[in-house]
């Protein structure tokens, strides 16, 4: 399963529908401060099933639906599509033979999220499990946010092991869901 696209409306800062383009190779998104970085990397953990605010740098859920700035009024609703190529056909039953995958999540206001796989509603459950079968997910060790290689190098001895174990973990246990 390649990742292929992300698209983005009244997801955080990006108030107006913004595209990105996943071509191989990519590995990294470098730009000033404050440009919205983080928050490209965030709304690929939020379409794959993120369930924490916190992690999402809010107190609600709801924090990530565009809040207003100058001269443009907050949104109701934020939504995040993934485009996934499935030509390999890797992805799990029942979408083993969708040549493409398109993966949504939209949040409204005191309504929650709903997700969606090809237009079909599914349930959060359903998207965090075909990511998990493809080894990687909203919590994935593989999603590096700005300042944590440096915080690994700055670690503890103590801590970084704990830091690798928890890699370690993940990938076992990815990899047995996968076997299952
Ligand atoms: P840095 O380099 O400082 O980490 P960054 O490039 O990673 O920044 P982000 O932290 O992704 O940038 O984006 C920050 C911008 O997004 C800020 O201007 C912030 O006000 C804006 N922002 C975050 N959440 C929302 C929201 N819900 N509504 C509107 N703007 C938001």
């Amino acid at each position: 399963m390649q990742f292929q696209r992300l698209r983005l409306v009244g997801f955080k800062s990006f108030v107006d529908p913004a595209e990105v383009q996943i071509e191989a190779g990519l590995t990294g998104i470098v730009g000033p401060n404050g440009c919205g970085k983080s928050n490209v990397l965030e709304s690929l953990r939020w379409v794959m099933g993120a369930n924490s605010a916190k992690a999402m740098r809010g107190q609600g859920m709801e924090d990530v639906i565009f809040a207003g700035a100058a001269g443009r009024p907050p949104r109701n609703h934020a939504e995040v599509q993934l485009t996934i190529d499935n030509a390999q056909k890797r992805a799990p039953q029942p979408f083993t033979d969708s040549p493409m995958l398109e993966v949504s999540r939209r949040i409204e206001r005191g309504r929650g999220s709903t997700y969606r796989i090809n237009g079909k509603e599914v349930r959060a459950r359903d998207v965090q499990l075909l990511f998990a079968d493809a080894s990687t997910g909203a919590n994935s060790p593989a999603l590096v946010r700005q300042g944590q290689i440096s915080e690994l190098i700055a670690a503890k001895p103590q801590n970084r092991r704990r830091i690798l174990e928890a890699v370690s973990y993940t990938h076992l246990r990815a990899h047995e869901t996968s076997l299952h």
